[in-house]
């Protein structure tokens, strides 16, 4: 036996573990309620075998308490015959009379408390005595009653009986039936017999239920009821009587048997209803029930109860699992350390981050070994503080060292463990690699320094300023400088500018100019460069602002602001220079033409000579009319006139004056122009032909500087055909004024001069507007430069280009060009002051 124990147990445990937590746990619980059950059925089975033996038992009992009383009443029955019918032979023997019947009778009665009468019926049933049992009274006054006896002409029990009897010359019982009184009995005749003839019966009559009263043991009585039925089943007699109701109720456990000797028909029966295991009834078995229900229910409470926890518990793993996961997925190391500083638990982060592996790290104690050696001191002190809570909240700044040496910098979190009682148990360290950050932040702030220094050294002044709040947000070193700390110098930068919106919103104004304008436009929106002039300073700034997104989102404008007013005095210079080389130029020009200015001069002033010496020997002849003289001293200041006009025309033209612009026609300037050139023209025999366009804009311009560039080029274009020595038919120039658009100028005025002459040279093509540069003997070479200066001055541009017949250059033609738009919004604003921003101007 010990031996297979042992494997049923590993089989069973080897069954066990091959189950899943899930169904273990089912059988767990369903293992005690099955054996609540088992235990459940195993009472109720063996309270039914023992109610089974019991009734088996009582079963039995009754039988034979049945037996016994059919054995007392079936001897008494006997007895009680016999004993009659000796005493029927001594009645036929002695030929007894009636008296001695009655003294027999008594006798006989006295010792029989069961008999009711005594009776003696001759053959033709006459009554010859009858004698009533002194026990039995019939009726309760006491008064006489009549036996029930044979008659002949009735049919019923005696009479049936009797010819039984009589028939058969031997005793017969009756069937039961119910005397006068009401009473159940039976009768016994016993036939008179004299020498075979029938004499009559001596008739017995038994009171049924005299005789389950006295011959029913009583111990029989006592267990079980025994009862006389009739052959309807009816009960005539009992042990116990029963009222009418109730008898109706079905015993449990019946026994019966005839009614011997007699065999009329009459049932002995017994009946037992009682068993002691009644399992309806028995409170034991209750008990049991109630004892398993509760046992059951407490179970199912039990089962619930573990599934609830089964639950929770399942939840609980889902939790770990994922504070788990969080925790090894987050690159935080975690450290977990007693009071004491032992260490209870790394996570993976802090294995990964320091190189040792967990088994290296749980238990240990300071100094641990991701301690560098050097700082054993300081980490000691840390950790002290640590222990003691007095970390800052913000964290502490470590130097830790991996396995293989290497050391990085770290920040440390700490804070206190609390177990489920609420008291602490240790602390709970994170570290974060901060070597990574604090790499970048050095990046950061070296890049900050360069940007501020780069800022700070700038010879411009750079502000930003909060467009709505209207505060500096960043100023460099130059700013401070000029301005000092505040808002104004940006302001007066700012506001300088003509167009300029006042970008500084007054706190308490809701209108803000710039809202509802998209910031990306604005910040996108160029730096145009604006020249302000600072009165405080006495400088001069070229401004450049932009409108940005500052870090925090607000809108801010931003100002460069680089001072040049150096560079506006050396423009100035220049300018002042380039006025005088123009007013050189044009003197020199005018020396130029000094022969062609002389001959022109000559033509009136001979003609003056010849009038007045034709009127001197006209009048000293006096041989001239009044009239006559009138028309020739006319024609004398006509020519003097003239010769004045040429004079005027000159000094105008070479008289220094401060260039000014001014609205001018290109008409007038053209024919100013044409008339000065006349005289060179003539000189050297060319011919000019002029087209000027109808209705040309009125142009912004100094007509003089205009009047001298046209000059130079119609003297040029005269000087390179006379020089050429070209036939006449070749020698005339063509000057056309036409209004232009060009996509890259927009609307112009062009004036063009164009010769027959040989055109320019490739060589001196590339060098045309160069200062000095000359092909001519006597030529200064500094005519071409100016012009393209005076025109560039006005916006304009100047351009020459040679003229070809195949590969024969037949002439060359100059152009420059004037802005129209100029014009048109000089002509709005009106004010020459604002037209352009240099001083100079
Ligand atoms: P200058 O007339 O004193 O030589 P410019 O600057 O007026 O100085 O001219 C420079 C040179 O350009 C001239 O020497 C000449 O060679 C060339 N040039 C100018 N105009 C013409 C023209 N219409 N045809 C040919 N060559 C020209």
């Amino acid at each position: 036996m010990s031996v297979p124990l042992p494997a049923a147990k590993r089989l069973f445990g080897r069954w066990w573990r091959s189950q899943s937590p899930a169904r273990q746990d089912r059988f767990a619980t369903l293992g005690p309620l099955l054996s609540v059950l088992l235990f459940l059925a195993a009472i109720i089975s063996a309270f039914w075998y023992l109610r089974n033996e019991e009734i088996e038992r009582e079963i039995e009992s009754v039988k034979r308490d049945t037996e016994l009383t059919q054995q007392q009443v079936g001897l008494r029955l006997i007895q009680n015959q016999e004993a009659l019918i000796r005493m029927a032979r001594d009645m036929v023997e002695r030929d007894a009379d009636p008296e001695e019947f009655v003294a027999q009778a008594v006798a006989f009665a006295r010792e029989r408390p069961e008999l009711t009468h005594l009776s003696w019926v001759d053959a033709r049933r006459r009554v010859r005595a009858s004698h009533w049992a002194m026990l039995y009274h019939p009726t309760p006054s006491g008064a006489q009653a009549e036996p029930l006896l044979p008659v002949e002409s009735r049919v019923n029990e005696p009479e049936t009986t009797f010819r039984a009897a009589r028939d058969s010359r031997s005793p017969v019982y009756s069937r039961s039936f119910v005397d006068t009184t009401g009473a159940p009995v039976f009768q016994l005749q016993v036939p008179l017999v004299q020498r075979n003839a029938f004499n009559g019966v001596l008739i017995v009559e038994y009171s049924i239920d005299a005789l389950v009263r006295h011959f029913v043991p009583a111990d029989v009585a006592q267990r079980h009821l025994m009862s006389v039925l009739d052959e309807q089943e009816k009960v005539l007699a009992a042990t116990v009587t029963t009222t009418p109701g109730q008898s109706s109720r079905r015993a449990l456990i019946v026994s019966d048997a005839p009614l011997t000797p007699a065999l009329n028909g009459l049932l002995l029966r017994g009946q037992g209803w009682r068993t002691s295991i009644g399992l309806v009834n028995n409170t034991l078995f209750w008990m049991v029930v109630a004892l398993s229900v509760l046992t059951v229910w407490m179970l199912l409470g039990t089962w619930r109860h573990v599934r609830r926890r089964s639950q929770i518990q399942g939840a609980l793993v889902q939790e770990t699992n994922f504070r788990r996961a969080m925790e090894n997925s987050m690159p935080t190391g975690m450290r977990a350390m007693d009071m004491e500083g032992r260490v209870t638990y790394v996570n993976a982060a802090f294995c990964q981050m320091t190189g040792f592996s967990n088994a290296e790290l749980v238990g240990r104690l300071p100094p641990y070994p991701y301690w560098p050696p050097d700082r054993i001191d300081e980490n000691h002190r840390l950790l002290q503080q640590e222990l003691q809570g007095r970390s800052p909240s913000g964290g502490i700044e470590v130097r830790l060292m991996r396995k293989d040496g290497s050391v990085f910098d770290a920040r440390m979190y700490i804070s206190p463990l609390i177990d489920p009682k609420g008291q602490q148990t240790g602390w709970m360290t994170s570290i974060t690699n901060i070597t990574e950050a604090k790499r970048i932040r050095d990046q950061l702030s070296a890049s900050h320094e360069r940007f501020t220094t780069v800022l700070e050294g700038l010879d411009a002044s750079v502000s930003v300023l909060s467009v709505q709040q209207g505060e500096l947000l960043f100023v460099n070193r130059s700013y401070r400088l000029w301005f000092g700390g505040d808002a104004v110098g940006h302001q007066q930068l700012a506001g300088g500018a003509a167009g300029t919106t006042p970008f500084v919103a007054d706190a308490e104004d809701d209108n803000d100019p710039l809202s509802g304008l998209p910031t990306q436009e604005l910040t996108e929106t160029g730096a145009n460069p604006r020249e302000v002039f600072v009165e405080s300073l006495q400088k001069w700034f070229d401004v450049r602002a932009r409108y940005l997104q500052w870090t925090d989102g607000r809108l801010a404008q931003m100002l460069i602001a680089t001072d040049i007013t150096a560079r506006l005095r050396a423009e100035e210079q220049a300018a002042a220079q380039a006025e005088k080389a123009q007013v050189t130029s044009r003197l020199v020009t005018m020396g130029e033409m000094a022969s062609s200015v002389a001959h022109e001069l000559n033509q009136p002033l001979t003609a003056i000579t010849n009038y007045c010496n034709g009127m001197v020997s006209r009048v000293k002849a006096e041989s001239i009319a009044q009239d006559d003289l009138i028309a020739a001293l006319q024609k004398t200041a006509r020519q003097a006139e003239r010769a004045g006009q040429i004079i005027h025309r000159i000094r105008n033209f070479v008289k220094r004056s401060e260039p000014q612009r001014q609205p001018a026609e290109a008409r007038q300037i053209v024919e100013d122009a044409v008339e000065l050139a006349g005289i060179e023209l003539r000189r050297r025999n060319v011919a000019i032909h002029t087209y000027v366009a109808q209705r040309l804009p009125i142009i912004m311009a100094d007509p003089i500087l205009i009047e001298q560039v046209l000059l130079n080029l119609l003297k040029n274009a005269a000087e390179a055909i006379d020089s050429a020595q070209l036939p006449t038919q070749r020698r005339h120039i063509e000057l056309r004024v036409v209004p232009r658009h060009t996509p890259e100028e927009g609307g112009v005025i062009e004036f063009s001069v164009t010769d027959m002459g040989p055109g320019i040279k490739d060589e001196v093509i590339g060098r045309l507007y160069e200062a000095f540069f000359s092909t001519k003997a006597e030529g200064l070479g500094i005519g071409l430069s100016l012009c393209r200066s005076i025109i560039e001055s006005h916006r304009g541009r100047m351009r020459a280009q040679n003229l070809y017949n195949g590969q024969q250059a037949v002439g060359c033609r100059f152009a420059f060009t004037l802005p129209v738009e100029t014009t048109v919004r000089i002509d709005a604003t009106a004010t020459p002051a604002e037209g352009e921003t240099t001083p100079s101007a």
